[in-house]
């Protein structure tokens, strides 16, 4: 363990002082509150892997043009597996393709629909053998991109690795779930 010795040597600004409601800690049910807003209509994804957060709703086409409330909570302790992202997309509704392609990075990830503030559908993503219309190859020459269709077959699922059925390169399923190679 080491630290630094130099702290007696720093100018300290005198007769600045800082609000005090600045860095106060708070108490009660605003703690909760200021974690995560309690969402009326939409999605919550839940259990997504740690840091994925922004990259997943890059995948949903959720932009920062987005109309409605997004809360983000990432690298938070899991009562499943350690650490996991979250994220709240008020006024969503998931359509099959944006899931699919949020499946690519976050397998094992939950889907709660939320109707009037109550949990009213609840399922895990899934990533089929066969991957369909979903994302763009990667591969610019592949003849896939100038019909605008596409086919990835599962090849590996821990990690999760997909090869493109027509030019058969093999891709991590994040290189194929980024926004650039997003279809539709
Ligand atoms: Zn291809």
């Amino acid at each position: 363990m080491t630290e630094k010795h130099d702290d007696k040597h720093q100018p300290q600004a005198e007769g600045k002082t800082k609000p005090q409601t600045e860095g106060k800690a708070v108490h009660g049910a605003d703690d909760e509150q200021l974690r995560v807003n309690k969402i009326e209509n939409g999605i919550v994804l839940d259990h997504l892997p740690p840091g994925s957060a922004l990259k997943v709703l890059d995948a949903l086409g959720v932009t920062a043009e987005f109309p409605g409330t997004v809360s983000i909570l990432m690298k938070s302790p899991s009562s499943r597996h350690g650490l996991k992202d979250l994220v709240k997309i008020e006024g969503k509704a998931l359509g099959k393709t944006e899931l699919d392609r949020a499946a690519l990075l976050a397998p094992h990830s939950t889907v709660n629909v939320i109707k009037g503030f109550k949990v009213v559908e609840k399922y895990r993503v899934s990533v089929a053998d066969e991957v369909k219309d979903v994302v763009r190859c990667p591969n610019n020459k592949c003849v896939t991109n100038a019909e605008g269709k596409s086919i990835f077959r599962v090849e590996e699922r821990n990690p999760l690795k997909l090869r493109c059925a027509y030019c058969e390169r093999l891709y991590h399923a994040a290189e194929l779930a980024s926004p650039a190679h997003a279809q539709g």
